[in-house]
């Protein structure tokens, strides 16, 4: 289970770490000896997903709990339409294996490469304004505490339960997921460009009219990139193969990423290459649900994004949209618009009501502060919830105010870690805790 120390870096780039000790456990004992032996030496453990938080959420400065050998999944109870699913098992690994049965979980982000405790850890959640992000979908869970203890939390666990389906990886290390899945579906798929003023007057109709729809705004234009994705009987038609790698693999990856390198060097040109972008025009396709929702992500970048109320999405984007031209910033990633529906987590960033979520992103390399800054302004003017994965600058005297149970998530960390084996950086910051 010990393996040799190495340096850990996340998926974009910005997050690193050297870990005392790097730690590969293979069973849920595994770990409780890891926490144990750390509580009785006064250590601190992070658990690791795969690391693709932007923020210092996964930063491992003592030993690094990389539950990448404890994967797999269980097969699904029909009568309750469950699975248990090891921590930490890719979501990708998780669609096939659900595909495979007959299943499928019924909204995701729209990449697979995240483990299932990491996604969930963070909140993390695709578009559709009837449908949840992944937490809401856990109906119970196992997790080593901070006193070396492996409890099992379902519904009936009450505040403990909903504080650990969004735990920020302060509570424990999660060694097993139960997950609500439907029977496999098809998706039909239309992508297609649209004038960003249309897209905001229409935006409660395409909002609720479609599963999932979401839209990229191209900043620089007056336009936007939307995708609708609605539930078909019918068989699956997918992309011809060399269709999907122009789309997918070159247009949206190869050529993406060679425009937003002219861009890094060059921000002047910026606003005329993303002229290009709404040229794409429509593609249409159909196939099982996992393969439609998730996509190959080839460009590194990062990434701030803010849950804010459902009703004051067309009003803060319209702002973003004025910033951007009137403080000059080139901006070469398109600003990605979701909508989630309301849930009952402790800290998912929809908690108690219908959210909108506000992406921007900014190619790897290049500064993001004042941007990121600027938009965050605007999502503060809007009770915004930052992406606990994404970047943001908000301490825990911000947050408290944006959370109604944040209190109480306090008293329940305070419960499972009472030393602070599980801080870190991040979590100090968040929560207010002392050096
Ligand atoms: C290209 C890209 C696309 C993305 N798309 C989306 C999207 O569509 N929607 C969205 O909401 N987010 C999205 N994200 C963000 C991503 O889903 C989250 O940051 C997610 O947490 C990453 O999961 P991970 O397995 O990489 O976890 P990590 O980043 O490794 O860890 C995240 C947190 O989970 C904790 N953790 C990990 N494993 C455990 C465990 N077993 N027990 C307890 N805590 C644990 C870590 O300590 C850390 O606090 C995207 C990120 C990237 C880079």
């Amino acid at each position: 289970m010990f393996g040799v120390s190495r340096k850990w870096t996340n998926w974009a780039g910005n997050q690193t770490a050297r870990p005392t000790e790097w730690v590969s456990p293979t069973s849920a004992d595994q770990v409780v000896a890891v926490v144990a032996q750390a509580v009785s030496t006064g250590r601190r453990v992070k658990a690791v997903g795969s690391g693709h938080s932007f923020t210092a959420t996964a930063v491992a400065d003592d030993i690094l709990v990389d539950l990448s050998r404890m994967s797999g999944v269980g097969v699904v109870d029909p009568h309750c339409a469950q699975v248990d699913v090891a921590a930490g098992t890719t979501i990708s690994d998780l669609n096939e294996a659900l595909a495979v049965q007959g299943w499928a979980l019924a909204n995701m982000g729209d990449i697979s490469y995240q483990t299932i405790s990491g996604a969930i850890a963070t909140s993390t959640h695709g578009t559709g304004s009837k449908l949840t992000g992944l937490a809401a979908q856990v109906t119970g869970l196992s997790i080593v505490d901070g006193r070396g203890e492996l409890r099992h939390l379902t519904a009936g666990d009450g505040d403990d339960f909903r504080a650990a389906q969004v735990g920020v990886g302060a509570l424990g290390i999660v060694t097993n997921v139960r997950l609500k899945v439907v029977p496999a579906f098809v998706l039909r798929a239309v992508e297609a460009p649209m004038r960003l003023s249309s897209v905001l007057t229409e935006l409660d109709e395409l909002a609720d009219t479609n599963d999932h729809f979401e839209f990229y705004w191209i900043p620089h234009t007056g336009w936007t990139l939307t995708k609708r994705n609605n539930r078909t009987d019918e068989s699956a038609v997918p992309m011809k193969r060399t269709r999907e790698w122009w789309q997918k693999s070159f247009l949206e990856n190869t050529a993406f990423g060679a425009l937003c390198a002219v861009g890094r060097r060059a921000p002047g040109f910026i606003p005329r290459l993303a002229k290009v972008l709404p040229s794409s025009g429509e593609v249409t396709y159909s196939n099982a649900s996992h393969r439609v929702f998730t996509t190959e992500r080839r460009v590194r970048f990062v990434e701030m994004e803010y849950a804010i109320p459902r009703e004051a999405c067309a009003e803060a984007l319209r702002s973003v949209t004025k910033m951007v031209e009137a403080k000059g910033f080139r901006v070469s990633f398109p600003v990605e618009v979701r909508f989630t529906a309301p849930d009952d987590v402790m800290l998912s960033t929809s908690t108690r009501r219908a959210s909108s979520y506000i992406a921007v992103h900014m190619y790897r390399g290049t500064d993001f502060t004042a941007y990121f800054r600027e938009v965050a302004a605007i999502m503060a003017d809007h009770e915004g919830r930052p992406h606990w994965g994404k970047m943001h600058f908000l301490d825990a005297g911000d947050l408290a105010a944006l959370y109604p149970e944040w209190d109480t998530f306090l008293e329940v960390r305070r419960r499972f870690d009472p030393e602070g084996v599980f801080v870190n950086g991040y979590v100090r910051r968040i929560f207010g805790l002392a050096d």
